[in-house]
């Protein structure tokens, strides 16, 4: 039997089982909580091994994560990947198949929500609208039983950090998408919870109040010094915010680093692709001792020492090819003028290609521009997809 389906077994029929060997854990971990007592209210999460099925669906397989007290944690990936069901797994809206997760040193795999110390920010905000905007945001107050003078002196302070003092009475349909938004990071905020989780919470805003919260709550986070675990399909929202990103795939963690660490030395081709806009070059062929020969009779430079490399893809970000007149010839088929920037988009051979250049090009359908790899800047990933240069 595989492991695969030994976990799939435990978590169909071991649950008596998993339940005890669980209780047991959270015992130890709640008796050395006692014993450090007050002094720390550290907020690391561990995430050990954990799966999640739907049925016979895997969504998240063998996953392992450590995250810092403190650390903006981003989880990024394609439509589908798992990182909603991790999120949700965290805030325990969603059971554990296999696996334990803690926060702050306690196994929380069994708890429900209201006992984890977590509060979750979701991408349609969920705010009742039938309550003002203090009422939304003391609303988890009111339900601890906090007296309401210092309930209102914790919404009036949130309330002052977030901007929204002047909107405290009105209805969330009297506030813009930003600023429902802002209501619902007060209403997390509030609380004082260890770790705030981050569902997907800028895609129902537009592309300039997205850039504008990116930056306030990346600040806000920073000030608060919060533990944040953050989900996006945005890999530019992943890059601009974490400390930390986290790429999944196929429900599991393909690599964890920081933002640069991932563009600069992608694990793999999946990864050099999904990191970085444009992204990443991908050019099949083989390794010569002259350099990589790609399938189209280009031969692309590499360093002397890298040549003995059996790479099958030579990768190259669009900000590496250089227009220089020793270059190949890239056949262009379009020119996306930024401004500050231009995209050429054509062909090498029968790939397609995108240099990114600070020079205002001036090209049209079918020219040819001589490009040229910066050879120090080339990555190198073998058969199977992976790095090895
Ligand atoms: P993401 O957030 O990366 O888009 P999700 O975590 O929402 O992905 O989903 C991961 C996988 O689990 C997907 O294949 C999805 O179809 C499946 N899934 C999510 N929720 C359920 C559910 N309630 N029942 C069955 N399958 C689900």
């Amino acid at each position: 039997m595989t492991d695969r389906e030994s976990r799939y077994l435990i978590s169909k029929y071991g649950r008596l089982f998993y339940y005890l060997r669980r209780e047991s854990l959270q015992t130890i971990s709640q008796v050395a909580g006692a014993q450090l007592g007050e002094l720390q209210r550290m907020a690391q999460v561990e995430i050990r091994d954990v799966d999640k099925f739907y049925g016979d669906v895997q969504a998240i397989d063998a996953v392992s994560l450590d995250i810092d007290d403190g650390d903006f944690v981003i989880l990024v990936g394609p439509s589908g990947c798992g990182k909603s069901t991790l999120l949700r797994m965290v805030a325990g809206l969603e059971d554990i198949s296999y696996g334990d997760i803690s926060i702050g040193g306690k196994v929380v795999t069994t708890l429900p929500p209201k006992d984890r110390d977590t509060a979750m920010v979701f991408q349609n905000y969920a705010l009742y609208p039938h309550m003002t905007v203090a009422e939304n945001m003391g609303f988890s107050l009111r339900l601890k039983g906090e007296a309401k003078s210092i309930a209102r002196q914790k919404v009036g302070d949130t309330a002052e950090i977030l901007g929204l003092s002047d909107l405290l009475d009105r209805y969330p349909r009297q506030l813009s998408g930003g600023q429902r938004q802002r209501v619902a990071m007060g209403r997390a905020i509030v609380r004082k919870p260890a770790v705030f989780l981050f569902d997907e919470p800028l895609s129902n805003l537009d592309a300039k109040l997205r850039v504008q919260m990116r930056a306030e709550i990346r600040e806000l986070q920073q000030r608060l010094n919060t533990t944040t675990i953050y989900v996006t399909h945005d890999q530019i929202e992943a890059m601009t915010m974490a400390d930390k990103i986290v790429v999944m795939q196929n429900g599991v963690i393909e690599q964890v680093g920081s933002p640069l660490d991932l563009y600069d030395r992608p694990g793999n081709t999946f990864i050099a692709s999904f990191i970085g806009s444009p992204s990443m070059n991908l050019i099949a062929g083989k390794m010569t001792e002259d350099g990589f020969l790609s399938h189209f009779d280009d031969l692309l430079p590499v360093p002397e020492e890298r040549r003995h490399l059996s790479a099958t893809t030579y990768g190259i970000r669009p900000e590496h090819l250089l227009l220089d007149p020793d270059g190949l010839e890239m056949t262009v088929a379009v020119v996306e003028t930024m401004g500050f920037e231009t995209h050429l988009l054509g062909m090498l051979g029968e790939t397609k290609i995108t240099v990114l250049t600070n020079e205002r090009v001036n090209a049209g359908l079918g020219d040819v521009i001589p490009v040229r790899p910066d050879p120090h800047n080339a990555h190198l990933f073998d058969a199977t997809g992976t790095r090895i240069a």
